[in-house]
Order: structure tokens, then sequence, then C-alpha cells
């Protein structure tokens, strides 16, 4: 496995989101319109507001 992000400790500013399959300590990248897992590619798309259609 890729050393995405590693950290020990507490001096990352915990803005991301955790990814919730890979659990504590992988952090999800954070795009304009959704939030994904470099390990796993879990995408969590931000809906603001919901579509209704
Ligand atoms: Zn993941």
């Amino acid at each position: 496995m890729s050393k995405f992000i590693e950290v020990k400790g507490d001096k990352l500013v915990r803005n991301f989101k955790n990814c919730p399959k890979c659990g504590d300590g992988f952090w999800m990248g954070e795009h304009s319109d959704r939030s994904t897992c470099g390990k796993c590619g879990y995408t969590d798309f931000k809906s603001k507001g919901k579509k209704r259609n």
C-alpha cells in the first residue's frame, strides 16, 4: 500500500473527513463537489440542497 497519508500525532488540522470504509487515519481528499478517499476510491458527493426530481 502506498503511504497516502500517514499521520501520527495531532499536528494535522482535522479538516478532512475520515473515510468510512478505511476507517480512522484515512482522510478523504476535498474537492469542490465531493470528497474522495485516495485509498479505496470511496466518493462522497456533497449535495448542496438535495435535488428533487
Ligand atoms: Zn477509503
